[in-house]
């Protein structure tokens, strides 16, 4: 036997167990987004590196170590996106659809990182994006933590809380920086590797550690609300006071920083204890700087990515299942003929009720092995065609899942027989 290849290490093959879920998942976002009145974008996998390492940030995690880069074969660095949010404004820089306008944008799709593969974290993983762009008022950011918190409602989960933070201006934030790299400085021993070489760098970074042993040296950190600017702290104030008006329970968490470079003023996260330590399942917040520094001229922009993979083990650490409407037909068809009048009769069917889910048999077999797959099938009736039936021009309705006997019906009432009973 030839040798087996398998999949890349984290990444995984969705399979049609699995499916049904995600479909459901899918719908729910997209209906939701539409009644929100936002549109769908999609933008290609694979971009110029340098939009990462612009737009994210060359002292981010992301692109110090995670990227999917290769040199294309005329010697363009590419890279596989690692997230959308850079993508969706170069997108729209290049086809001018953020200069003076309101954008209320989504896309779906894989995003690849290499990370250390665990539970909750993969190479290639899904997000579905949400970015609106022309909109500098906190109405929008609460917009979208509204649509998050009523999408969890939608998919029936209830133990996912709300962090909320506001970093300011990067003006603001310089201070900051300054203040916290003296805090850090005063604590050397104490940081970790990746705190060392973030330090000057990137201090505000080390706030967002996930290392246990540094909790506590950041949490006793100086405060980021203590060096926020006048309209941040306006524009956090209206933020909350419109989530208070919605009834949208949050914490403020002055630690949250983001794991980006591009962020400003509002940052939010929508985390669950019940997936150990992968617990954020939706990140987000405002990025007023990004379009200028992508070369478009300066829009604000707020937006959020959800991690699917992470949604569907909460959705099934909750039990959810997606009812799939299951086959309500097999089609069984016992010699040629038969086969080839079949063939025509399941088109026909399909065309007149297009609800019908009907599978037909294929690859021949013996009559028993045929009801044997429509049982296995799990389809409502199996219907059977043989040379007597096709004589009468009938066709005999077997009940797969009641016990009734079967009955043989003219083909001309098949239609309205099925849509009655389906
Ligand atoms: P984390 O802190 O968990 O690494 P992040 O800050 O890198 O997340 P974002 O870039 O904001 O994440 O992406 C938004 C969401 O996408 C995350 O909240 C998470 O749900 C999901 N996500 C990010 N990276 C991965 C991954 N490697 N595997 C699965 N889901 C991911
Ligand atoms: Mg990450």
């Amino acid at each position: 036997m030839a040798k087996k290849i398998q999949s890349i290490r984290g990444m995984h093959d969705i399979l049609p167990e699995q499916t049904p879920l995600w479909q459901f998942l899918e719908e729910t976002v997209r209906n939701l987004l539409a009644s929100y009145g936002y549109q769908e974008i999609r933008m290609p996998i694979v971009e110029m590196s340098e939009l990462f390492s612009r737009a994210v940030g060359e002292v981010t995690d992301i692109v110090e170590k995670e990227m999917y880069a290769f040199a294309d074969r005329n010697g363009d660095m590419l890279t596989l996106r690692p997230e959308g949010t850079a993508g969706c404004v170069r997108a729209g820089i290049q086809h001018g659809l953020l200069h003076n306008q309101q954008q209320r944008l989504w896309y779906a799709g894989p995003m690849f990182r290499r990370e250390r593969p665990q539970k909750g974290r993969y190479r290639q993983f899904h997000q579905i994006g949400v970015e609106t762009y022309g909109i500098a008022t906190p109405d929008i950011d609460a917009e979208l933590i509204a649509m998050g918190a009523n999408l969890w409602k939608q998919l029936g989960l209830d133990n996912i809380r709300l962090e909320i933070n506001s970093l300011g201006t990067s003006e603001a934030r310089k201070a900051y920086r300054e203040t916290l790299i003296s805090y850090f400085s005063d604590h050397f021993d104490r940081l970790d590797a990746d705190a060392k070489n973030r330090l000057h760098s990137n201090p505000l970074r080390i706030l967002d550690t996930k290392n246990p042993e540094m909790k506590e040296l950041v949490a006793n950190a100086p405060d980021l609300q203590d060096y926020l600017d006048e309209e941040s702290k306006e524009h956090f104030a209206a933020l909350k006071a419109r989530l208070d008006a919605l009834g949208i329970a949050y914490t403020v968490n002055s630690r949250l920083v983001r794991g980006l470079d591009y962020y400003s003023r509002t940052v939010f996260e929508w985390i669950t204890d019940a997936l150990g330590a992968q617990g954020t399942v939706c990140a987000g917040g405002r990025y007023d700087g990004l379009v200028e520094q992508l070369g478009g001229r300066a829009t604000p922009a707020c937006g959020f990515a959800m991690g699917i993979e992470r949604l569907i083990a909460l959705m099934q650490e909750q039990g959810s299942i997606a009812d799939t409407k299951p086959l309500d037909v097999y089609l069984i068809m016992a010699g040629d003929t038969a086969e080839i009048a079949g063939l025509q009769l399941a088109e026909k069917l399909r065309a007149a009720i297009p609800s019908l889910r009907l599978l037909s048999n294929c690859g021949g077999g013996s009559f028993k092995a045929q009801i044997k797959r429509a049982d296995k099938s799990g389809a409502k009736y199996a219907l059977i065609l043989g040379e007597n039936e096709m004589v009468n021009n009938e066709i005999v309705v077997k009940s797969l899942r009641e016990n009734k006997a079967q009955e043989t019906i003219s083909q001309d009432v098949i239609a309205d027989f099925l849509t009655k009973n389906k």
